[in-house]
């Protein structure tokens, strides 16, 4: 017993697991021992998650496709122009760097996203200028995308990180320019008729199949150097993927919508006594 929980400090607590990479001037994350983009904050145990799968994992019936590969039409930029994103073999697309970020002309509440992403295979940069980009729901709340192989960076910026907040679970990142996958559910956050805060996000993610957050409550809106935290919008928003300088590839979205409004009142627990 002894011995596991020794394994277990080092596995959770080794300093030497922190990159030193990162910040010691920002603010603390509310409810949480460490600063934004905290130096110190140990990275997460690495774990291998086999091989990219050969083929492409089928849509189901009921998803909305935003990419398999034949336009980028379900996508455009924040001023409504259209996509001007590579289209790559009707297969890929990958980000024009400069072009900036595309967000989906859909707009979504709670949702199950699937969607493929390879860093670029000639390694460029470090830290957070190596294979970066993101995902985010409402265009604002963001699932880190980064090439996390070797690659130093504060715990809450790597790889499948709810960026700012939460560090994934562990490291299940591929090597650059292999395909991964995340595979999100996504519960967006409810306000009251005043603008207050409900029930905040939620956000759960498999990395390459790895469980990375499980259902994490979101404490904001995504932040750079800077304490997250909420402003009341609308119940549905567009997907945005982020270009943030690097040449990433993307194939194979789609999203699933749902309502996970799931109401559960003293009422239905009295009904289910009662039978
Ligand atoms: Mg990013």
């Amino acid at each position: 017993m002894k011995r596991l929980v020794a394994l277990c400090s080092l596995v959770f607590a080794d300093p030497s697991l922190a990159q030193g990479v990162g910040y010691d001037d920002t603010p603390l994350i509310p409810g949480q021992a460490w600063r934004v983009h905290d130096k110190n904050r140990p990275n997460p145990p690495v774990v291998d998650p086999g091989p990219a799968p050969t083929t492409i994992a089928p849509a189901p019936s009921d998803a909305i496709v935003l990419f398999d590969g034949s336009s980028v039409d379900a996508w455009q930029h924040a001023d409504g122009s259209s996509a001007r994103w590579r289209l790559i073999d009707g297969r890929v697309m990958q980000v024009t760097p400069g072009s900036g970020d595309i967000q989906t002309r859909d707009t979504f509440g709670d949702v199950q996203l699937h969607l493929e992403f390879a860093t670029p295979e000639k390694v460029e940069g470090d830290s957070q200028g190596r294979g970066n980009s993101g995902v985010f729901f409402f265009g604002i709340y963001e699932i880190q995308i980064l090439d996390s192989y070797n690659n130093k960076t504060y715990a809450d910026g790597q790889a499948a990180s709810i960026y700012g907040q939460y560090p994934p679970l562990v490291n299940a990142s591929r090597k650059p320019g292999e395909w991964q996958t995340y595979d999100i559910v996504f519960e967006a956050p409810r306000f009251d008729d005043e603008g207050e805060l409900e029930r905040p996000a939620y956000v759960t993610v498999l990395h390459n199949g790895v469980l990375v957050q499980a259902h994490q409550p979101l404490l904001g809106a995504t932040q750079h150097r800077n304490a997250p935290s909420y402003q009341a919008h609308e119940a549905a928003g567009p997907i945005k993927l982020q270009d943030h300088g690097n040449p990433m590839r993307f194939r194979n979205i789609w999203v699933r919508p749902l309502n996970l409004d799931i109401a559960i009142d003293d009422d239905d627990i009295d009904d289910e006594d009662d039978d």
